[in-house]
């Protein structure tokens, strides 16, 4: 099978824990009315990671809201990543989690602004200079007014850069 990586490099793996290890997972959640926060271990990445042992696979580190999904509602699909609804990436309630796909996941992020490297302009940005260019208006008088160069303005109307709004018709 292959595997698909999951939002930053994490192979989709079946989490297979005994008893004794799901016993010992809920321990490290604090259940409550909104969020169950993890208070186990973190990563850099802000999300909660337990770190069990499997009799097959030896040393696993799984994330903490994938275990608390998969403990509640079964495996997550290959190619499928564990949405927070709550935006909490310490949260383990199953009711705060849902599946998607790693395009969900993407755009996701995008809308939250979330893009690390090398984007300069929003996505409202980036939809409102692609309909003044459509009307007309000269790319370079654009660009000074974003505080970009025309080359970027260019490659956003050539769907080089934000291209993912063409896929999904945005
Ligand atoms: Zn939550």
């Amino acid at each position: 099978m292959s595997q698909v990586s999951d939002h930053i490099g994490v192979p989709t793996k079946e989490i297979k824990l005994t008893p004794k290890q799901i016993e010992r997972f809920w321990k490290k959640v604090e259940k409550g009315d909104g969020c169950w926060n993890w208070k186990g271990n973190k990563k850099e990445s802000g999300y909660g990671t337990y770190t069990y042992t499997s009799k097959i696979d030896g040393r696993q580190c799984a994330r903490a809201h994938r275990v608390a999904y998969t403990l509640a509602l079964g495996q997550i699909g290959p190619g499928c990543s564990l949405l927070h609804s709550c935006d909490n990436r310490l949260c383990c309630n199953p009711d705060h989690l849902r599946i998607g796909t790693n395009n969900d996941n993407i755009r996701d992020r995008l809308e939250r602004n979330r893009m690390r490297s090398g984007v300069k302009l929003g996505m409202e940005a980036a939809r409102e200079i692609r309909r003044r260019v459509l009307k007309g208006e000269a790319k370079k008088a654009l660009a000074r007014e974003f505080g970009v160069t025309p080359s970027t303005i260019r490659c956003l109307c050539q769907f080089k850069t934000w291209v993912n709004h063409k896929i999904w018709g945005l």
